[in-house]
């Protein structure tokens, strides 16, 4: 009995770290990652380009942040950048040591079926969760990680991902309760795996559904979307 008991309490210890809100406060700079650019357009529906709706979405994000927080664009016009010089963008901030970087990257989906609609999450696939933890991770994270024994860092990481995700799942639920929710999940995401920080990747909806298109092209709605995005990264 004594040892069932030492067990749960164990148990519960544990699930609250891994439950907890892992930022408690302390997002000091935000990367925001506006996708594709430059020759790269992205998602396209006649003239109507992913490229240029994702840097829309992303300016409103920064400006919406960028007075209480260290923010950084890692593209403010439309120019191309490769997947790893995004990463190196993120990487090579300097931040408060005492504080959470985190990666916010915005996209458009497209499907062959005009009926895809909605918005979804996705976070690192489970198999890449130790890729956050390299030269590049910071002290901060570092030291947070090593309060962990090996089979935990690995709940961990993932719990912070999904914590951060599943933030701003809520936020543009509320948002825009009538809009599809896809939902959260793991993707082998080079812009994920090869940010050494929290990252999450937000498709927005699909270029390829009328619905949807109409809004992603409408400047009101891009900046009611980038507002929920904010104030889920404020309550962090
Ligand atoms: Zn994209």
């Amino acid at each position: 009995m004594k040892k069932i008991n030492l067990f749960l309490i164990l148990f519960i210890f544990i699930s609250s770290f891994l439950f907890a809100n892992p930022f408690s406060g302390n997002v000091s700079l935000i990367v925001i990652d506006a996708g594709h650019g430059g020759k790269d357009p992205g998602a396209l529906s006649g003239e109507i380009n992913e490229k240029d709706i994702v840097l829309a979405v992303s300016k409103y994000l920064y400006d919406n942040l960028k007075s209480d927080y260290n923010c950084v664009l890692t593209r403010d016009n439309d120019i191309f950048l490769e997947l790893q010089e995004r990463c190196d963008i993120a990487n090579s901030q300097a931040f408060d040591v005492n504080g959470y970087p985190i990666f916010i990257s915005i996209h458009v989906n497209a499907a062959t079926s005009e009926s895809a609609n909605g918005f979804e999450l996705y976070i690192k696939d489970d198999e890449k969760k130790l890729s956050l933890l390299s030269k590049a991770t910071s002290s901060t994270l570092i030291s947070k990680y090593s309060s962990y024994n090996n089979i935990m860092v690995n709940q961990y990481i993932n719990k912070v991902n999904e914590y951060l995700a599943s933030t701003i799942e809520s936020s543009i639920k509320r948002a825009f309760p009538l809009y599809k929710n896809r939902g959260i999940k793991e993707g082998n995401l080079y812009v994920l795996n090869q940010t050494f920080m929290p990252a999450v990747l937000i498709e927005l909806g699909f270029i390829t559904n009328s619905d949807d298109r109409s809004n992603l092209i409408n400047p009101e709605w891009q900046k009611k979307m980038a507002d929920a995005i904010a104030s889920a990264i404020r309550s962090l």
